[in-house]
C-alpha cells in the first residue's frame, strides 16, 4: 500500500514537472549591441554574441539545455566558444556537459573545478552532488581575474572570495556597461549564503561593492536570481546587508544565541518584501549569524512546536 502511495506521489510529482517543463519559455533581452540577459529555469545567463562567435556567462539547470541552446541560436547562428561558470551550483553549470562537448571551452575559478570534480554535501539543501562528468568541467581556471577580448570589449571576471560560495566570479563587460553579478545577487528575495561551500555574507558585500566600484548610473545589473537591476537597485542591496548585519552584530553582541537572534527578528523592516521568496527570515539570519561567528556550515534552525 505505502509503495502504491509512493509511485502514485512519484508520477503526480513527475507529471507536474512535466507540465511545467513545456510551459518554459526563455526570455531574452537585449542589453547592448552584443550582449543579452536570458532567464530560463535557473541563474540568469549572459550571453555575448558578435562578430567573434558567442560565449556566454552560466548554462542553468541540467534538464533545460535543449531549450537554452535554442534560445541562443534564435541570437547568433555563431559556436559558442566560452562558458564562464560564476559558481559551482547545478543551476549555474548544468548546461556544461553538453556545450563542453560541442567543443565549448569552460572557464571558472579554481575552486569551482575542485568543488565540480568531488563529491559535494550542503546540509542547507539537504543534498549530496556527485561529481561531474569530466567534460563538463572547467579547462581553464582562475585565482584572481580573467578577461576575453571578443565581441569588441574586454569582458572580465574577477573573483570574490567566500561571498555566495568560495568560487564566486561577477562579470564586467565595460562597453556594453553591464555586469553579471551570479548568486552574489538575488533581486527582490533574501540572498543564498551557501555556509557549507565556503561561503559568507561579508563577501557577499565586497561582491556588491567591487560591482559598485566598475558601474555609472546607467550599468545594467543581471542578478543571479531575479528581474535585471539598475546600479541603484544593487546600491539599496548593499544598504540593505550592511543594515542586517548590523542588526544582527547588535544582538550577538548582547550574547544572544542563533535561536534567541532569530526570535529577535532583526530582518522583520525586510521580511514581507525580500523573505517570501525562497530564503525565509530565519534562514537567512541564520547565515548572516554564522558568518559573524565564523561558522563555516550551515545549521538549521528549531522548527517551530506549533
Ligand atoms: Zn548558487
Amino acid at each position: 500500500m505505502k509503495l502504491l502511495l509512493f509511485l502514485a506521489v512519484l508520477l503526480f510529482t513527475l507529471g507536474r514537472a512535466e507540465a511545467q517543463e513545456k510551459k518554459l519559455e526563455f526570455s531574452t533581452t537585449q542589453l547592448s549591441g552584443t550582449v543579452y540577459m536570458l532567464t530560463g529555469r535557473g541563474g540568469n545567463v549572459a550571453i555575448s554574441a558578435g562578430e567573434d562567435g558567442v560565449y556566454i556567462i552560466d548554462d542553468q539547470i541540467r534538464p533545460v539545455t535543449t531549450q537554452l541552446l535554442q534560445a541562443i541560436r534564435k541570437i547568433s547562428n555563431k559556436p559558442i566558444r566560452f562558458v564562464i561558470n560564476t559558481h559551482y551550483h547545478a543551476d549555474h553549470t548544468g548546461g556544461n556537459e553538453t556545450i563542453g562537448k560541442a567543443g565549448a571551452v569552460i572557464i571558472a575559478h579554481d575552486n569551482v573545478q575542485k568543488r565540480m570534480s568531488t563529491e559535494q554535501i550542503s546540509i542547507f539543501t539537504k543534498t549530496t552532488t556527485p561529481p561531474y562528468a569530466e567534460v563538463a568541467l572547467p579547462v581553464v581556471t582562475f585565482n584572481d581575474q580573467i578577461s576575453l577580448h571578443l565581441n569588441g570589449e574586454t569582458a572580465t571576471a574577477y573573483y570574490v572570495a567566500n561571498g555566495h560560495t568560495d568560487g564566486d566570479s561577477i562579470i564586467h563587460f565595460p562597453t556594453s556597461n553591464v555586469i553579471h553579478m551570479g548568486d552574489m545577487y538575488f533581486n527582490t528575495m533574501y540572498p543564498y549564503v551557501d555556509l557549507d561551500a565556503g561561503g559568507s555574507i561579508q563577501g557577499i558585500v565586497s561582491a556588491a561593492d567591487l560591482a559598485l566600484s566598475l558601474a555609472d548610473d546607467k550599468t545594467r545589473i543581471i542578478p543571479g536570481h531575479g528581474p535585471l537591476a539598475t546600479t541603484e537597485d544593487l546600491r539599496n542591496y548593499r544598504d540593505f546587508l550592511i543594515k542586517a548585519i548590523a542588526n544582527v552584530q547588535a544582538l550577538i553582541d548582547e550574547d544572544k544565541n542563533l535561536q534567541q537572534t532569530i526570535a529577535a527578528q532583526p530582518t522583520a523592516e525586510w521580511d514581507e518584501e525580500l523573505g517570501k521568496t525562497w530564503i525565509t527570515p530565519a534562514q537567512f539570519v541564520t547565515f548572516i549569524y554564522n558568518s559573524l561567528e565564523g561558522i563555516q556550515r550551515y545549521t538549521p534552525p528549531v522548527a517551530k512546536t506549533e
